[in-house]
C-alpha cells in the first residue's frame, strides 16, 4: 500500500489538488514555497504554506500539517482509509475506455492457468494448444478480483461500472467466465464473457461489440470464413486456418457487412447446422445480401447438428474442414 500511496502522491501533486479546490495561493519568497488563507480554519490572513519539493503543506495558524492524504482527512473528515479511497478516484489516469479494457483483459489472461476448471472448459471446448489461447490472449474472470486490480492503479470505480466491469454493487460483472478481448487493430474494445457454468450462457460488455472479430487480420484475404461464435473461431485458428472472422452471432450489424463488401472477395458462411435451421436460414439470407454487394459465397455444409467448434471437438480434424470447404456450394 506504502508504495501505492506515493505513486497516487507523484501523480496528483499536493499544491494541483489544493487548486483544483480553488485555493488560491502566492509563491512565498522565491523557494519552492505557496501562501494562501487556511482552507481548514477560519483566519483573514495567509499562514497556509505548501512546499511544492516536499509536497508538503503546513498552517501556521490551526497547527496542522502534512501531506495530501493529510489534508484530505482533515477536510472532509475522512479515515485514512477513507480518504486513500477518495484520492484513488480523484487522480484516476483520463478515462480511455479501451486502455482500461486492455488492463481487465491482460488481468483476466493472467489469471487463466490459475483456475483448472477454466481450461477444464476449453479442453471440453475443443481448446487446448497453449500457444493458440495465449495467441487469441484468451483470458478467465474468477470473479470478485477484477475490481481491486483496476482501483488499485487509480481507475474510479464510476468508469468501471460505465463500462460494465462491475456492476450497480459494486462487484465484478464477469463472474466465472472465459474471456475473449475483442480488438479493433490495437484497441480491446470489448470483452466476450462465456460462462463455465450453465447458468448465464455468454454476453458482452454493455457497448458495441464492434466490427468482425480481429478483421484486420483477414481484411486482405481474398477468401474469408465467416463463423458466428469465438469457440468455432479459435477451434479453427488452432486447426491453422488463419482466414477466419467471427460475427459474434447471425445477425451483422451495419459495420461488420461493410467490411465483409470493402473489396472482392468469397465469403464462406460457416454457420451453425442446428435443428431448427435458423444457422441457415440467416446463412441465406446473408448470402443474399452480400451477392446483392458483388460479393461471392459459398455455404459450408457442416454434418447435421454441429457448428464448427463441435465439429473439431468430436474429432474433425483440418483435412476433413479443409474438404467441407471445397465443397461448399454458392
Ligand atoms: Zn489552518
Amino acid at each position: 500500500m506504502g508504495e501505492d500511496l506515493e505513486k497516487l502522491k507523484q501523480r496528483l501533486p499536493l499544491l494541483d489538488y489544493l487548486r483544483q479546490q480553488n485555493w488560491v495561493a502566492r509563491p512565498a519568497g522565491h523557494g519552492p514555497e505557496f501562501v494562501g488563507l487556511c482552507p481548514l480554519h477560519p483566519e483573514t490572513r495567509p499562514s497556509f504554506y505548501v512546499n511544492t519539493r516536499k509536497n508538503l503543506f503546513y498552517c501556521h495558524g490551526c497547527g496542522q500539517g502534512g501531506d495530501l492524504l493529510r489534508f484530505i482527512q482533515l477536510s472532509r473528515q475522512l479515515s485514512f482509509r477513507q480518504s486513500l479511497a477518495y484520492l484513488e478516484q480523484h487522480s484516476a489516469p483520463p478515462a480511455d475506455p479501451a486502455a482500461v479494457l486492455e488492463q481487465a483483459a491482460t488481468f483476466y489472461q493472467q489469471q487463466l492457468d490459475g483456475y483448472p476448471e477454466a481450461l477444464q472448459y476449453l479442453k471440453q471446448r475443443g481448446l487446448y494448444d497453449p500457444a493458440a489461447i495465449q495467441e487469441l490472449r484468451i483470458g478467465y474472470a474468477p470473479g470478485g478480483s477484477l475490481r481491486r486490480h483496476l482501483t488499485a492503479q487509480g481507475y474510479s470505480c464510476d468508469l468501471l461500472q460505465r463500462l460494465g466491469l462491475i456492476n450497480s454493487q459494486g462487484c465484478d460483472a464477469f463472474y466465472r467466465r472465459i474471456i475473449f478481448p475483442c480488438c479493433e487493430g490495437e484497441r480491446v474494445v470489448n470483452l466476450y464473457g462465456r460462462s463455465i457454468t450453465a447458468a448465464v450462457a455468454h454476453r458482452f460488455l454493455p457497448g458495441s461489440k464492434g466490427g468482425l472479430y480481429a478483421w484486420e487480420q483477414v481484411q486482405q484475404c481474398p477468401q474469408v470464413i465467416l463463423v458466428e461464435g469465438l469457440f468455432d473461431y479459435a477451434v479453427l485458428w488452432q486447426a491453422g486456418f488463419r482466414h477466419v472472422t467471427c460475427s459474434s452471432g447471425t445477425h451483422l450489424n451495419t459495420r461488420q457487412f461493410r467490411q465483409l463488401c470493402d473489396c472482392p472477395r468469397t465469403v464462406y458462411l460457416t454457420f451453425d447446422v442446428d435443428a431448427n435451421g435458423s444457422g441457415q436460414q440467416a446463412a441465406q439470407q446473408l448470402a443474399q445480401r452480400l451477392r446483392a454487394q458483388g460479393i461471392a459465397t459459398r455455404r459450408v455444409l457442416l454434418p447435421d447438428g454441429h457448428d464448427p467448434n463441435s465439429f473439431f471437438v468430436q474429432g474433425g480434424d483440418a483435412r476433413q474442414f479443409q474438404s467441407l470447404l471445397e465443397a461448399a456450394q454458392p
